[in-house]
């Protein structure tokens, strides 16, 4: 895969050294079990995959190149480059304003921006509606534009479905930048509906067998649909994408339900007429930080720290899968780690920050498991495993560890 100029600061000693020996190793990926490395009193199980994936690294090159090359002109990125407060604030540090929030909350009005202007679009991508708008004001949406070529790939494939007929039923989070431009790109072929979950499939699924009255099915999904939809006619064919923000497992499930919904009715004979297969769509960042994630939650560990953005969805999955083993504390960097007997965590429930006592048992050694989102810097890793690591005494060096692991 393309290697990509990131500044240095966002690599680190420890883990970027940890990802290259492993991925020598075992470089078709076939190996989810995560690394140890055994400090004496503490040992951490460090995930076979995490951090900074392909759409990031490929955004933040783009992002520092047209900074380094067009000194002087105002730079605009639509919104959040990537969901981690570090790589945003370096932007930002860097003279880079953004235009709107994650949810398309405005903070510089349009009137406001001009054809001296650069954009960048993040790696999200954007819709059609603000790719237009943006032409308009003649600003260039291509060599600015960071879109991920996953994220593209799941509108090509809505857009392929849609030239067979099949409606696209988009598993993602209505109002996630992500998921807004996927559903601007999909309506434009086919009738395109979002559903957030199993729950949302199952009324989908009732829709369909007729179970419930088609009223209903306007009144839940308001503003999740596209202009027309039609529900006798538009749920006879269609087929699931997932959005890189979603919980792989919850897609599958999804899927197999509406799969079963249309067997149900059509008869398994029938089948390919109204499902349409695509499994393909699901992003390889997020299929193996999530695989490695189910394999961290295979060992034993007395705790499980994530790093990540607290607004990145792909993140906060890693906490949910983490939550149903470990105790797990989500935290953005090392400075939440406040002492050892303190750290300041974010509650995905609540979505505030707690801060809670005494979260290190008190054992003659200890075990912590170790994951990160795709947009955390393996430098924010190095740090958090840096700041525990203080507080033991007669730990072995990092270094020795490394060359311990090296074939
Ligand atoms: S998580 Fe996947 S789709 Fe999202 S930026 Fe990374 S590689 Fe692209």
């Amino acid at each position: 895969m393309k290697s990509f100029e990131i500044p240095n600061y966002y690599r680190s000693l420890i883990i970027s050294k940890l990802k290259e020996l492993r991925k020598n190793e075992d470089p078709r990926k076939k190996d989810f079990s995560p690394t140890a490395l055994d400090f004496g009193p503490v040992k951490f199980l460090i995930a076979r995959h995490f951090g900074f994936c392909y759409g990031v690294e490929n955004a933040i090159e783009i992002a520092h190149k047209t900074i380094d090359d067009n000194p002087g002109k105002r730079i605009f990125l639509l919104s959040e480059m990537i969901h981690n407060p570090l790589v945003n604030l370096d932007l930002q540090s860097r003279g880079v304003k953004f235009i709107m929030d994650a949810y398309g909350n405005q903070f510089v009005e349009w009137n406001e921006i001009n054809s001296n202007d650069i954009v960048i679009i993040p790696a999200f991508g954007t819709t059609l509606e603000i790719e237009s708008l943006l032409k308009k004001k003649e600003i260039d949406t291509v060599k600015f534009n960071t879109t991920c070529p996953f994220v593209e790939k799941v509108w090509n494939r809505a857009e392929d479905l849609g030239k067979e007929n099949f409606t696209v039923i988009i598993h993602g989070k209505a109002k996630h930048e992500e998921t807004r431009a996927t559903f601007s790109h999909s309506k434009q072929t086919t009738p395109s509906l979002i559903i957030r979950n199993i729950d949302e499939a199952t009324i989908v699924s009732k829709m369909i067998l007729c179970d419930i009255d088609e009223s209903e099915f306007y009144k839940y999904f308001g503003g999740k649909y596209s202009e027309g939809f039609n529900v006798a006619k538009d749920l006879e064919r269609i087929g699931v994408v997932n959005q890189t923000t979603m919980l792989a497992s919850e897609t599958q499930a999804i899927a197999d339900l509406l799969r079963e919904t249309m067997i149900k009715k059509y008869g398994a004979e029938n089948l390919k007429e109204h499902f349409a297969d695509t499994r393909d769509t699901l992003c390889y960042a997020t299929n193996d930080n999530q695989s490695a994630t189910i394999g961290l939650k295979k060992e034993e560990a007395d705790l499980a720290i994530v790093i990540g953005g607290y607004n990145s969805s792909n993140t906060s999955h890693l906490v949910e899968l983490l939550e149903e083993k470990f105790t797990t504390y989500f935290i953005s960097g090392a400075e939440k780690i406040i002492s050892e007997k303190l750290i300041s965590h974010f509650d995905i429930q609540s979505r505030r920050e707690k801060a809670t006592e005494n979260y290190l048992p008190h054992k003659a050694k200890i075990t912590i498991a170790i994951t990160s989102g795709a947009s955390c810097p393996d430098s924010v890793v190095d740090d958090v495993l840096n700041k525990l690591l203080s507080f033991f005494s007669g730990t072995k060096n990092p270094e020795e560890i490394l060359k311990s692991l090296q074939p």
